[in-house]
């Protein structure tokens, strides 16, 4: 079984960039594993991540795509292994990522602005004992100008659509100005338009050297979007580009009966089962 071809790839493009000039990655994930408890739901995880890349997790429910998001914030035990951001201790730099939650760990009826929510992301910068500056204002409208929601400044966090509170999280995101952001599926519910609009900037990140992981149930997406495929069934199933990583065989192994192959023509179309997929 080939499933972890993608990842030989992607150890041998890492010695590859050792030659010359010095390696450098934006994230690197060692032998991971980290749980709940003393119980692993994630293990052997080990890939690594330059700046100026859009990587996409992928993964049945359960396979612990947040779970590895927030053992890279360090929410989460790290039960074995590192996590290292530019070459150090990952979680010693919180304020360099940026995370943007599934929307149902948000409290909608907390009675919060979008621009209070916004200025959250500047935070991590200011410190929780000082007040924001001019400087953070200004980075708030401009986080807000970038998703098109500057006339909701005002609005309630209740009073928003799905839609419109992931470009809120998104907009928070960017506010931090983070080096690394962590997106757990932020297109999730929304529509087609949004999910445009949310990526565009997402795209733009990355073509600044912003480094971009992105969990998401849309393989389609991935395959159009993204520079590199994690495939994650608990256990590390493959790391590549989509070319390398998009075959039958690794994605059988990453889901196993949640994968149908459906014939269309002559042409074999392989789509992942997501309406196994819950709100949590
Ligand atoms: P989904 O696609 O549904 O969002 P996921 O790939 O993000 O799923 P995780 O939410 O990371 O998967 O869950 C991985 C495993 O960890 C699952 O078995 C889940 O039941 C378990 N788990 C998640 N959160 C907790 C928790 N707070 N306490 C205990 N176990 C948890």
């Amino acid at each position: 079984m080939n499933a972890d071809v993608g990842m030989q790839r992607a150890e041998s493009e890492s010695l590859a960039v050792g030659a010359g000039s010095p390696r450098h990655y934006c994230l690197e994930v060692q032998d991971l594993a980290a749980g709940y408890g003393n119980q692993p739901a994630i293990d052997g995880i080990t890939f690594a991540v330059r700046p100026g890349q859009m990587v996409g997790v992928i993964g049945p429910n359960g396979a612990g795509k947040t779970t590895l998001f927030k053992a890279i914030l360090g929410l989460i035990p790290v039960l074995r292994g590192r996590i290292l951001l530019h070459d150090a201790d990952a979680h010693a730099q919180r304020a360099m990522m940026g995370y943007l939650p599934q929307l149902d760990e948000i409290h909608r009826t907390f009675p919060v602005s979008v621009s209070d929510v916004v200025m959250m992301g500047r935070y991590p910068r200011i410190g929780w004992s000082r007040r924001p500056g001019a400087g953070d204002a200004s980075a708030v409208r401009q986080a807000l100008e970038r998703v098109d929601l500057l006339d909701h400044a005002r609005t309630q966090i209740g009073k928003l659509s799905g839609g419109q509170l992931q470009r809120v999280l998104l907009a928070r995101v960017l506010a931090q100005d983070p080096h690394l952001l962590l997106l757990d599926e932020p297109v999730s519910g929304v529509d087609t338009t949004t999910q445009h609009a949310i990526f565009g900037v997402l795209e733009e990140l990355r073509d600044n050297g912003k480094t971009v992981v992105v969990a998401t149930h849309d393989l389609n997406c991935v395959v159009e979007r993204f520079d590199q495929v994690l495939c994650l069934s608990k256990r590390l199933v493959a790391y590549g580009s989509p070319a390398d990583v998009f075959r039958e065989e690794i994605l059988e192994a990453t889901y196993g009966s949640h994968l149908m192959v459906v014939k269309v023509g002559d042409r074999r179309v392989v789509v992942a089962d997501e309406h196994h997929h819950r709100r949590k």
